[in-house]
């Protein structure tokens, strides 16, 4: 093993949102930092956030209200955000020419839509500060002396420091280099580490027609999910099919509690094609659909009511003998059933994506191990943890990249 003779002040370990966000704000004080990243570039996850447009925070200014979604961890949160809050995220990205823009849900982005510039933005703040950076260079282990962490090894060099911010991410899309290495080290050093599953994950169906309408998207329904014979929760919005099962916002916001569901047994789920109508209603406008498509083939008459893919599945579910049934001919029984499957779609949910889909693992370090005033290790001294690495459970909408912006800026400061 080579050693590397300088003694560096701070190491970041992990080259992601919250890694560059680290290791630029330490150098900007002054600090000596080494940045190492095993892949041959940073921010690879970064550069896939939301769909590669990048949902960066989320515009909520007030702080209270912002940190009531991260549950039992808002507490312990509220020192980071008052040293780098929402507010600054936008100032900071805003100073470094990325204009940012609020979208549907308060969502943020930056203004070009292009994750790429987020990623470019950050890369240059490290630079621009004198950050020594390793790309294609795995950290295999951290050694301690007196409790304290004072080198850590690649496969061949030793890197003497005074400090280290751990900035490894979690397991979700390891394919972006998140592989839970910083998971095993904590262990190592003491720290508890909540198992990590699969959190903000798209479901899985094997119900036939879900495959069918893959690509297809419904703008406006309700899903029921059901558990042990009794109804569940209820969302309504968005959901989109795809060749797996089901994914869009309000499914991986779901995610969480159908995994609850499926710990006790099978999980199944209804889908409202007219949440806004109830059945009366709906069987009013389907009679007057049939008024003036009589001569129609029904299949044709339903295409006036329904998304053409989702008509035909629903054709198809009728299971009627004649493929070409006039309107005129359909009985009244046959009505009734149709309007109960457009009310309650029936289809299986079989579980959760795995953490190559997922958007955020679950678990990680509890808050309650962390002195959050400066991310440092209540277990090792030296040793600051940042982003990803942190068990804190938040919904989709900009919620973890503010995470790593805020944890990664006061790890920054303190190191
Ligand atoms: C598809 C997808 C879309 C997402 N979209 C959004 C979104 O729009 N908005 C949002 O808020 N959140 C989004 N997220 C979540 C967000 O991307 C993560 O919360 C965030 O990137 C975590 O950053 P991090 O710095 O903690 O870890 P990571 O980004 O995982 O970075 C960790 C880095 O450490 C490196 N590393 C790991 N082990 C080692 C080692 N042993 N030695 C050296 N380097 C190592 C890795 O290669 C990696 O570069 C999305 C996630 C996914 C998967």
């Amino acid at each position: 093993m080579k050693y590397d003779t300088e003694i560096y002040d701070v190491i970041v370990i992990g080259g992601g949102a919250a890694g560059m966000m680290a290791a630029g704000t330490a150098a900007k004080r002054g600090r000596k930092v080494l940045l190492i990243e095993k892949n041959s570039d940073l921010g690879e996850k970064l550069k896939i956030t939301g769909g590669g447009r990048c949902n960066i925070t989320n515009y909520e200014l007030d702080t209270r209200k912002f940190l009531e979604k991260y549950g039992e961890a808002k507490d312990f949160l509220f020192s980071p955000f008052s040293q780098f809050s929402v507010k600054d995220t936008f100032s900071f990205f805003e100073k470094k020419k990325l204009p940012l823009v609020t979208q549907a849900r308060n969502r943020v982005f930056p203004k070009s839509e292009r994750a790429h510039d987020v990623y470019a933005t950050l890369k240059n703040y490290v630079k621009a500060n004198g950050v020594k950076i390793l790309y294609q260079s795995q950290v295999i282990k951290m050694n301690t002396k007196h409790g304290e962490i004072d080198s850590v090894d690649t496969k061949t060099t030793r890197y003497q420091t005074k400090s280290v911010i751990l900035a490894t991410g979690g397991i979700a899309a390891p394919f972006t280099g998140s592989t839970g290495d910083g998971f095993k080290w904590l262990q190592k050093l003491g720290h508890h580490i909540e198992k990590p599953s699969p959190d903000i994950v798209p479901l899985r169906s094997s119900t036939h027609w879900v495959k069918e309408l893959s690509g297809t998207s419904l703008s406006f329904m309700k899903i029921t999910f059901f558990s042990q014979g009794k109804k569940a929760f209820s969302k309504t919005g968005k959901i989109l099919f795809t060749h797996f099962g089901l994914s869009s916002p309000l499914i991986l916001n779901s995610s969480k509690q159908v995994a609850k569901l499926l710990e006790v047994g099978p999980v199944s789920a209804e889908i409202d094609l007219f949440p806004d109508t109830n059945e009366g209603l709906l069987e009013k406008r389907i009679l007057k659909l049939f008024d003036h498509t009589k001569n129609k083939n029904l299949k044709n008459a339903l295409y006036e009511l329904l998304p053409k893919k989702v008509a035909e599945t629903i054709f198809d579910l009728l299971r009627l003998r004649e493929q070409n049934k006039k309107v005129h001919s359909v009985s009244v029984e046959e009505r009734k059933t149709l309007i109960h499957l457009l009310k309650h779609l029936p289809l299986q949910i079989d579980g959760l994506m795995g953490m190559d889909r997922a958007v955020i693992a679950d678990g990680g370090v509890p808050l309650s191990e962390i002195d959050t005033k400066t991310m440092q290790s209540k277990i090792v001294k030296n040793l600051y943890i940042t982003g990803d690495l942190l068990h804190i459970n938040r919904p989709s909408g900009g919620y973890s990249l503010q995470l790593c912006w805020t944890t990664g800026y006061v790890a920054g400061m303190h190191a």
